[in-house]
């Protein structure tokens, strides 16, 4: 592989990665070589995530099980991890309701999972990159942040927050060797999105809207996040890619 992709050795926090996208993610570096750090809150979990991983890792796999919204459990877990040079924040939820029927707890939680977790996390984990100058902060966003869907106002508000995290980290970091960039999946069958996959007219609806004509696999992000995270990348910085199909390049 040329060098300018490789990312044998570095160490890869990713969040939320017991299952679905973050898994994918975190198999798609621990291929790559990378030493990869698994994170979610279910212990149990991520232990049966770990045992999947290792059979095709080829550097350690470890797991941090953490909540990404409590400041006090963010900044013993990342103190205890050492050197990060990669870190995937991808721990997310989703809660939908026609807006006036918004639940306020159902909102808080969307924007302490989907916002307050970037921030802390990038927070902790970005002073030793800084020491380090050197590092790279990936953040999971989504086609939501462009595209408004009935009954989802609240989760767009967060991705759309994300997105502005993204382009405010990259101001401050950059100048410190850090590239901070976001990837925006659009629809991939996981637990988070059961209910539209189990739903034929918005399954329909994902088909016909989308030029690829399909909904988007887990393994369709791995190439973009490993250039993310790779030395290829190294002057591309708070920038959002899409994958998505092509689903936000047309109306
Ligand atoms: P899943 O619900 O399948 O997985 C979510 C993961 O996050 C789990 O590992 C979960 O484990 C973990 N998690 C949730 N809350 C916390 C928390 N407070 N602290 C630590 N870990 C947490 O979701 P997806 O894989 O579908 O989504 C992943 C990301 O991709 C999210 O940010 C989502 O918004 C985004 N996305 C998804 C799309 C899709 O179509 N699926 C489309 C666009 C974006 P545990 O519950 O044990 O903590």
């Amino acid at each position: 592989m040329s060098s300018l992709f490789d990312i044998a050795g570095r160490r890869a926090l990713v969040t939320g990665s017991s299952r679905g996208i973050g898994f994918a993610l975190a198999r798609a570096l621990a291929e790559a070589g990378a030493e990869v750090i698994l994170n979610a809150r279910n212990a149990a979990a991520l232990d049966a995530a770990r045992t999947r991983l290792q059979q095709v890792a080829s550097a350690p796999v470890h797991t941090a099980p953490f909540d990404v919204t409590d400041e006090d459990d963010v900044r013993r877990a990342i103190g205890d991890l050492g050197a990060v040079d990669i870190l995937v924040n991808n721990a997310g939820m989703q809660r939908r309701a026609p807006f006036p029927d918004f639940a306020t707890t159902d909102f808080d939680a969307l924007l302490a999972t989907n916002v307050r977790s970037v921030f802390l996390v990038s927070r902790e984990v970005s002073r030793a990159m800084i020491e380090r100058s050197a590092g790279k902060i990936i953040t999971i966003c989504s086609v939501q942040s462009e595209l408004a869907r009935p009954g989802i106002a609240p989760y767009s508000a967060t991705k759309g927050a994300v997105r502005m995290l993204v382009k405010g980290m990259c101001a401050d970091l950059g100048p410190h060797g850090i590239q901070v960039n976001g990837l925006a999946p659009g629809y991939f069958s996981t637990e988070l999105t059961q209910a539209l996959v189990a739903d034929e007219q918005f399954t329909e609806w994902v088909r016909t809207r989308t030029p690829a004509g399909r909904w988007g696999q887990v393994e369709d992000l791995a190439g973009t996040l490993l250039w993310l995270a790779s030395p290829a990348s190294d002057f591309v910085n708070g920038q959002t890619i899409f994958v998505d199909g092509g689903m936000t390049a047309v109306l």
